[in-house]
């Protein structure tokens, strides 16, 4: 079974949300005769990471909330580079997406190395399509899964609706078909997001 990394490294420079310098992660490192140890300052939001509810709900649940259940087992990978500006129900209306799947995007994004202020998301009509399959989660290859909706209703009807939200996957080498999915995040409590390593294995090869 081949195993396919889908994480985006973290590293100082990397690319960050709309370049904000405060969003980079910021390495300390301090060396005591062979000793070395690293101080890590690093938004929750970094690279591939999981939101929790909180991140746009006040009082919303927070990270411990999310079971480890519903992160593993089969994700299905859908093909969306043709989409341009986001991704609408009408996209998503002609894929094999059924109650309790978990879907990751693959969008132009995952061809670009460099923050796009014009990346693909998924849009408000898209997200509420999603949240009336019941689906169980949904992942996409841009730092944020929406932009220019001042009132995040993507975000909001996603998690109204219990669905997990993963952002900053790298899709760019992953075919459309299912897979095996590990997604795993820090086991952080009371916070509204954590970076996370996410795993595909494809049973075929
Ligand atoms: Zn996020």
């Amino acid at each position: 079974m081949k195993m396919i990394d889908i994480t985006q490294p973290v590293y100082e420079g990397m690319p960050v949300y709309k370049n904000k310098p405060e969003k980079q992660p910021n390495f300390k490192s301090n060396t005591n005769g062979h000793v070395t140890e690293s101080r890590l300052d690093l938004d929750a939001h970094t690279g591939t990471h999981i939101d929790a509810p909180l991140h746009m709900v006040n009082d919303g649940d927070t990270f411990e909330s999310i079971s480890m259940n519903k992160l593993i087992g089969e994700a299905k990978v859908f093909d969306l580079t043709h989409v341009e500006d986001g991704i609408t129900k009408q996209d998503l209306e002609e894929l094999d997406i059924q109650k309790n799947d978990f879907i990751l995007f693959k969008t132009r994004n995952s061809f670009e190395d460099e923050f796009n202020f014009e990346f693909i998301y998924l849009k408000e009509d898209g997200a509420k399509f999603l949240a009336e399959k019941n689906i169980r989660g949904v992942g996409i290859d841009s730092l944020g899964i929406e932009r220019s909706q001042p009132e995040h209703p993507t975000h909001k009807s996603l998690f109204a609706a219990d669905i997990i939200v993963i952002e900053g996957l790298r899709l760019k080498d992953v075919d459309e078909k299912s897979y095996q999915m590990i997604a795993a995040p820090m086991k952080l409590v009371g916070t509204d997001a954590s970076p996370a390593r996410v795993l595909l294995f494809d049973k075929d090869q």
